[in-house]
C-alpha cells in the first residue's frame, strides 16, 4: 500500500467509484460524506429515483468487476413511448435493430453497491456526517462539521465529487483560484409515483415513457418494484408552472386536460404533486478543474449539466476511468495527471452540456412530430 492518503470528498455516484479506483491502484483513500450512511438511512426527497445508465457507465463498472451485479436489478429501455394529449401511444426504439437499450437504475442501490464495493477493498475508510466547510488548496488540509464538532485532516490528494453545489468548488473559489458560471434553467423538475397495478407495471416497462408538450414535459422511468418514477419538468414561473399549480382541483383538472391517461394510474398524484420538493436544474461552467497538482474537481463538481440527455452519472463515471488512465500514463505523478485529466475530458464535458440543453427541446417537443418519429434513430433518453 501506498503511503499517501487521498482524500475524496463526497461519497455519491463518483466519489464511490474513485475511491474503487484508487484503492485498486494501492492508496489509502479517505472517502467523506456529508450525509449519514445511506445504507442505514432513509433517502432524502427530492434527489431522482432512478436514472438511466448507458454504455458509458456500464464501462466503468465492468473495470471494477461492479456492471453484472448493478445489471441483475437494471430494466432495459429499448425505446421512447410517447404519450400524446389525446390519441395512441407511439414507440420509437433506439437503435434499428431493437436490440440496444438504456437501462433504468434505482440511484439509491447504485450508490449503495458502489459504496459497498469501495468499503470492502483494503486501504479504504469511509467518515459520514462529514460535512467540508474549509480547505487549505496549497497544503491538502480540510475542516469538515460533523455531529460531534468540527474536525480537520489533511491529505496528499483532495478530489472533489460533491456535486453539482461543490463545497470544494465554493472553496477554491474563495481562494480565486478558480472562475465559474451556473446557468440555473427557468424549469425545474418534480417526481410522481404510477404504482404497481395487481404487482404488474401499469405501463410497457421496455421503454422510456415521455409526455410532450411542446414547452413542458413528462417522463417516467421503470422501477425494479414494478412502480414508475415520473418527473416533471415545468417552467418554475408563469402558465403552466409549479408555482401556478398549488390547489387540488386545479392540479387534478390540469392533468386530466393535460395529461389525461396519467390520473387513472397515479392514485397520489395530487398528493404526490403537493408533498414532493421542486428541484432545480442547471450547468455548471468552471476552470480550471484542478490547481497545485493536488485538487481536484470531477464529476457534477466540475460539471454539471441538465438530465435530458440521461448523461450526467455516465459522464461522472467517464471522468473517473481517465484519471485512472492519466495515473497509469504519468506514474502515478498526481502534478502531471491532474492537468492531462482536465485537458482531455474538458471538452468532452462541454459537449454533452451543450447537447443535453438542445435534447430537453428535443423531448419536451420535436419527438411529438410525425416527421421526426419517420426520420430518426438515435440512442439516447
Ligand atoms: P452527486 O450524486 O450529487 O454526489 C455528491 C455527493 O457529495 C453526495 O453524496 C453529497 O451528499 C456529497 N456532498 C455534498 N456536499 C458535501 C460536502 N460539503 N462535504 C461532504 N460531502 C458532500 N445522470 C445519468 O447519467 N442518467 C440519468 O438518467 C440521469 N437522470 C437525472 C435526473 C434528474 C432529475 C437529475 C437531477 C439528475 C440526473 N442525472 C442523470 C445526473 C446525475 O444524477 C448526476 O450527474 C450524478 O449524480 C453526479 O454524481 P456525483 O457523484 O458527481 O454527484
Amino acid at each position: 500500500m501506498r503511503d499517501d492518503e487521498i482524500a475524496v470528498v463526497g461519497a455519491g455516484l463518483a466519489g464511490c467509484l474513485t475511491a474503487c479506483f484508487l484503492a485498486r491502484r494501492g492508496y489509502r483513500v479517505a472517502l467523506y460524506e456529508r450525509r449519514p450512511d445511506p445504507r442505514t438511512g432513509t433517502v432524502e426527497r427530492g434527489r431522482s429515483i432512478n436514472l438511466a445508465l448507458s454504455e458509458r457507465g456500464l464501462d466503468a463498472l465492468r473495470r471494477i468487476g461492479l456492471a453484472e451485479q448493478v445489471m441483475a436489478d437494471a430494466l432495459p429501455m429499448r425505446g421512447r413511448m410517447i404519450h400524446p394529449v389525446q390519441g395512441e401511444t407511439n414507440f420509437q426504439q433506439y437503435s434499428v435493430s431493437g436490440d440496444r437499450a438504456i437501462n433504468s437504475i434505482s440511484r439509491g442501490a447504485l450508490n449503495n453497491a458502489l459504496l459497498d464495493a469501495a468499503t470492502r477493498l483494503p486501504g479504504v475508510r469511509a467518515a459520514f456526517d462529514h460535512r467540508l466547510v474549509g480547505l487549505e488548496p496549497a497544503t491538502g488540509e480540510m475542516r469538515f462539521e460533523t455531529p460531534t464538532g468540527e474536525v480537520t485532516a489533511t491529505a496528499a490528494v483532495v478530489l472533489g465529487t460533491d456535486g453539482a453545489g461543490s463545497a470544494v468548488r465554493q472553496q477554491l473559489l474563495g481562494y480565486g483560484l478558480l472562475t465559474e458560471r451556473v446557468d440555473f434553467l427557468d424549469y425545474g423538475y418534480k417526481e410522481l409515483t404510477i404504482p404497481a397495478v395487481d404487482g404488474e407495471f401499469a405501463l410497457d416497462p421496455d421503454a422510456l415513457h415521455i409526455w410532450p408538450r411542446g414547452t413542458s414535459m413528462m417522463i417516467a422511468l421503470p422501477n425494479p418494484d414494478r412502480s414508475f418514477t415520473c418527473t416533471l419538468f415545468w417552467p418554475n414561473e408563469g402558465p403552466g408552472s409549479f408555482v401556478a399549480l398549488t390547489d387540488p382541483a386545479a392540479i387534478e383538472a390540469h392533468f386530466a386536460s393535460h395529461y389525461p391517461d396519467v390520473p387513472p394510474l397515479a392514485p397520489k398524484l395530487v398528493d404526490d404533486y403537493q408533498q414532493n420538493p421542486v428541484g432545480q436544474l442547471g450547468t455548471v461552467y468552471c476552470t480550471p478543474w484542478q490547481v497545485h497538482g493536488r485538487v481536484a474537481l470531477l464529476g457534477d463538481a466540475a460539471h454539471a449539466i441538465v438530465p435530458f440527455y440521461g448523461q450526467g452519472a455516465n459522464c461522472a463515471f467517464e471522468d473517473v476511468v481517465e484519471l485512472d488512465r492519466c495515473l497509469d500514463e504519468c506514474g502515478d505523478d498526481w502534478a502531471a495527471a491532474l492537468p492531462l485529466f482536465e485537458q482531455r475530458r474538458q471538452e468532452n464535458a462541454g459537449a454533452i452540456a451543450e447537447m443535453a440543453l438542445a435534447n430537453f427541446v428535443e423531448m419536451r417537443d420535436k419527438v411529438a412530430s410525425p416527421l421526426f418519429q419517420l426520420g430518426r434513430r438515435v440512442e439516447h433518453t
